[in-house]
């Protein structure tokens, strides 16, 4: 769970988005966008579905695909996939790379500011337009560590 403060925060920053994108701000867009702003876990759709159906209950997983793609679409979301089978999504969209656990794929959050700075490449491949770069640390989170002993 995240703080009210950046909740709220998010859940600002969403609605007005919404309004500089001229996308309809509905009551089942701002539920998911919730769902996923409230969490810090980066969660699966499907993990977005089974909260967002405690709420709307008749809501479809393939409602929910479609709301996360025109979320990722309008800059409102990111995707986190490179390690994992499954799309992972994120709703924070402050600089900042990840941790995963290579044992159960937890990801969290690491400040861009305490990570080592990353030099870009001087030679990208052809055509390639860099627009950002997340670093990926990898690891083993406490409980899987403790599983372990
Ligand atoms: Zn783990
Ligand atoms: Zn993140």
């Amino acid at each position: 769970m995240i703080s009210d403060d950046s909740l709220r925060h998010r859940m600002d920053l969403f609605r007005q988005r919404c309004l500089e994108l001229g996308l309809a701000y509905t009551h089942q867009r701002m539920v998911i966008y919730k769902a996923l702003a409230s969490t810090n876990t980066h969660p699966t759709p499907e993990a977005v579905y089974e909260q967002v159906k405690r709420e709307i209950p008749a809501i479809s997983l393939g409602t929910v695909y479609k709301n996360i793609r025109t979320f990722t679409e309008s800059g409102l979301l990111r995707e986190v996939t490179v390690l994992h089978d499954s799309l992972r999504l994120d709703a924070n969209l402050g600089d900042h790379h990840h941790l995963v656990c290579v044992r159960c794929k937890a990801i969290f959050d690491a400040p861009e500011s305490e990570a080592t700075p990353v030099r870009v490449p001087e030679s990208l491949p052809d055509g390639f337009r860099l627009e950002r770069c997340s670093v990926l640390f990898l690891g083993v989170c406490a409980q899987c560590a403790a599983a372990q002993q």
